[in-house]
């Protein structure tokens, strides 16, 4: 299971209590936990490690114990133990999955978790065990946001993901003002100037000082973090140093179409080849050549199984034999320019040697298709290279970040252009020797 192809290969997941609770306002909802756990299993089996650290909002939160009374230590205690409940059960809730967890408390609770082990967290996380950290801190007056970065330095995560249950931030509150945006990225001095409030001031500044990326996102729409870390999809907001990671995450979203184009390339080309007659018969010369069926044009790979006898002979055994009138007819009419024989209940066909000067027409024509596959792909790298050069004079991305990118656009046109030359080579051996 590699994961090289992803951006961010450690993860530190901060869950609140809010999360964990669905749609009650008190208390773990169970189906909520289900769905995240399903979510966190199929990041997990694409390699990806991941850390966690739950809050407990859901169940008892110490300041708000604080502000009616109570002895805010005290309070504080009760809520961390609020997360080792949330921890136990989503850990639960992952082994059922079949997914490998351990807890880790920061408060001494051997019979029930383990303590907290920045070394022995590592080999967890280096194993493929999700470790889920419980009671914050393990100290009063913190969060566990914060909690959530500590460990995230801690275990150098390549980034903090606040699971929330909305999209990302905006650049005013969605629920005052209808023009509200989404925002994609927020740097970090604007984060705090703006006063954006995506994390408590220590939590906040414990990744800014670490540089460690923050994204925020909603958890609760299925396949997020699937396409977040897999997909290497822009969902939420980034909070970064500067534009870069985000970029990153969208180049992912590039470079797979890119493929994805270059594929296409490759096939068209692929099926041009096909359709070039050399010396060497193959059941694609006439599948697709339709026969008149009671008044259908059929396609004569659905009306009888096409076999190739010897290299240059196409032997069609048709299911109907009354159809093997229309059928013989349909190839005379073809492009292919052979004389079909009725061979009993058969038709055969047999592919004439090629002429010397057919030989190298041909050649030539599959080589004018290789180029033009060649300038296809070319194309396409010449238009995703542009794109990056964009993102990065508008700073979206680092000129480091553009440079590695450049490398990578380059090495993926090469590898397509290197299979059209395979299959060229090839169709060109088959024509000169078939
Ligand atoms: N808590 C604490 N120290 C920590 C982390 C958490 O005392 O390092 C306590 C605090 O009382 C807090 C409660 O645990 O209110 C639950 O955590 P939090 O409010 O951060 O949970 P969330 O909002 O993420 O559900």
């Amino acid at each position: 299971m590699g994961c090289d192809n992803f951006r961010y290969k450690r993860i530190l997941l901060k869950l609140s209590g809010e999360v964990l609770a669905g749609d009650k306002s008190f208390g773990i909802d169970f189906d909520a936990v289900a769905k995240i756990s399903k979510e966190i299993v199929e990041v997990a089996q694409h390699g990806i490690q991941i850390a966690m650290v739950v809050g407990g909002g859901n169940i008892f939160r110490g300041s708000q114990a604080a502000a009616v009374g109570m002895d805010r230590p005290q309070a504080d205690y009760m809520g961390m133990l609020a997360t080792v409940i949330n921890a136990l059960a989503l850990q639960d809730n992952l082994e059922r999955l079949g997914l490998p967890t351990r807890v880790q408390t920061a408060v001494n609770m051997q019979e029930i978790a383990e303590p907290f082990i920045r070394r022995r967290a590592l080999r967890h996380l280096e194993k493929g065990r999700v470790v889920i950290f419980a009671a914050g801190t393990g100290s009063p007056y913190f969060s566990t946001d914060t909690a959530a970065s500590l460990r995230a330095a801690e275990v150098g995560a390549d980034c903090l993901l606040k699971a929330t249950k909305v999209e990302g931030i905006y650049d005013k509150d969605p629920m005052k003002y209808e023009d509200a945006k989404k925002l994609s990225f927020v740097t970090y001095l604007e984060a705090l100037s703006k006063q954006l409030k995506i994390m408590d001031a220590t939590a906040f500044s414990l990744c800014m000082e670490n540089s460690i990326p923050i994204i925020v996102f909603d958890i609760l729409q299925e396949g997020n973090l699937k396409r977040l870390l897999i997909d290497g999809e822009p969902i939420g907001t980034l909070v970064s140093a500067r534009g870069g990671v985000v970029v990153m995450a969208v180049d992912r979203k590039i470079l797979k179409d890119m493929r994805e184009s270059m594929k296409k390339a490759v096939e068209h080309f692929k099926s041009e080849m096909v359709g070039i007659r050399a010396g060497r018969a193959h059941p694609a010369l006439v599948e697709n050549i339709k026969a008149d069926y009671y008044g259908v044009p059929t396609p004569i790979k659905q009306m009888g199984t096409i076999s190739i006898p010897e290299p240059r002979q196409i032997l069609i055994s048709l299911w109907d034999k009354t159809a093997i009138k229309a059928v013989e007819k349909a190839i005379q009419a073809s492009q292919l320019g052979v004389m079909p024989q009725v061979d009993g209940e058969n038709i055969r066909i047999t592919l004439p040697e090629l002429t010397k000067e057919r030989r190298v027409e041909l050649s030539r024509l599959v080589k004018k298709f290789a180029e033009e596959a060649r300038i296809a792909i070319r194309n396409i790298r010449r238009e995703v290279l542009d794109e990056l050069r964009r993102q990065e004079k508008e700073g979206e991305i680092s000129e480091d970040e553009l440079k590695r990118l450049q490398q990578e656009v380059q090495d993926i046109t090469d590898e397509y252009i290197e299979m059209v030359n395979k299959i060229l080579e090839e169709k060109e051996k088959e024509i000169l020797e078939g």
